[in-house]
């Protein structure tokens, strides 16, 4: 009998935002998700088409994202999406939810909630690139958006390198102090520039914003620059010029939907580059391929965010909160 068999006895288990917050810190959603990418590079898990509708009602997008990790023996999907009119009502504009089943027998086993998780398996995903391909002397961190996910990504990715200074820019720039206030807590130097004197300072840059035009033109970015586009995950959306993805060795979390909904479908609809022209990060990972291989070359990572990494970071907290107590059950 599998883990999860055994703990359906109990009957679903119900992981509250507040659980999650509790027991899922940045360090196991880092490994959760390498290594769920890792397993993706090597088909041992794998992602089910993504279903993302304009629904007609508050501006809303809605959809699931779902998918089986073999190894991890985690089967399930994310449901959820984006109102823009959320931060009106004192709600995040993002709303998940995690739902789990038994791979053994098809039973529902857990639900999660997502907000925490999608946040923080979002920077683990930009974290997970900055670690494997970013210098390993990269002293500036660039942080381009001050929304909902900047500040996770900054807390994230400050972990990787030992950065002496962070920059930001955001269209809205009273939200830059979200931003400086981590950096005060963290006690390191920040300061607000213009995009472009953003990429002349920063050795890593992160975009995590809702834009649909480019914010980053291809000869800002100085040589030896990661970069990690978050924000686009729909067809659309832009955040960095196309020729940059001519221009820099291009990975993402999943080719699929990096030619379709990330930030290299536009590069790949001018013909700038092709589909195998970019590498899957999981095979940086496993070592199957290299990943940065000069301290010059531009690295450009493109986290269209998959429906594993969800239920990767939700198995955790499942995990974590059954081992504490800190589920609740209920029979269906
Ligand atoms: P949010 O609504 O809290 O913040 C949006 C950010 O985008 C703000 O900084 C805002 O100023 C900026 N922005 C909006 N329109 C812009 C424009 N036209 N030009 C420049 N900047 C603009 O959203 P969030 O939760 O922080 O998410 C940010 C983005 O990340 C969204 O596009 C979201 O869909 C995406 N996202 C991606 C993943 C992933 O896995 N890749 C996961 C979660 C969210």
């Amino acid at each position: 009998m599998s883990h999860s068999t055994q703990n359906l006895s109990k009957g679903v288990s119900v992981i509250s935002e507040a659980v999650c917050q509790k027991v899922v810190g940045r360090d196991n959603a880092f490994t959760a998700v390498e290594n769920v990418f890792a397993a993706m590079a090597k088909n041992t898990a794998y992602n089910f088409p993504v279903i993302r509708e304009a629904i007609g009602h508050e501006n809303a997008l809605y959809g699931f994202k779902s998918g089986f990790d073999r190894d991890g023996m985690v089967l399930g999907l994310k449901s959820g999406g984006y109102w823009p009119g959320n931060m009106g009502k004192g709600l995040t504009n993002h709303q998940s939810t995690v739902i789990l089943f038994d791979p053994d027998t098809g039973k529902l086993k857990s639900l999660v909630g997502g907000n925490y998780l999608t946040a923080v398996r979002t920077a683990a995903s930009s974290a997970v690139s900055i670690a494997h391909l970013a210098r390993k002397n990269a002293k500036v961190l660039g942080i381009v958006g001050a929304g909902h996910q900047s500040t996770f990504q900054l807390r994230a990715a400050l972990e990787q390198r030992n950065f002496e200074k962070v920059v930001a820019w955001n269209l809205h720039t009273d939200k830059l102090s979200n931003l400086a206030g981590v950096c005060e807590e963290l006690n390191i130097p920040f300061e607000a520039l213009s995009r472009e004197e953003l990429c002349a300072q920063a050795d890593v840059i992160i975009t995590i914003t809702s834009a649909f035009e480019a914010l980053i033109a291809h000869d800002w970015i100085k040589p030896g620059t990661h970069i990690a586009c978050m924000g686009t995950d729909t067809k659309g959306k832009q955040e960095v010029a196309a020729a940059l993805l001519a221009k820099a060795t291009v990975f993402t979390d999943e080719l699929a939907q990096a030619i379709t909904i990330g930030e290299a479908q536009h590069a790949i609809a001018a013909s700038l580059i092709k589909a195998d022209d970019i590498v899957p990060i999981g095979d940086v990972i496993n070592g199957t391929r290299p990943g940065r291989t000069s301290e010059d070359e531009i690295t450009l990572f493109d986290g269209t965010g998959v429906g594993l990494q969800d239920l990767a970071v939700a198995s955790v907290a499942v995990d974590l909160a059954e081992e504490q107590g800190l589920a609740t059950y209920f029979t269906l």
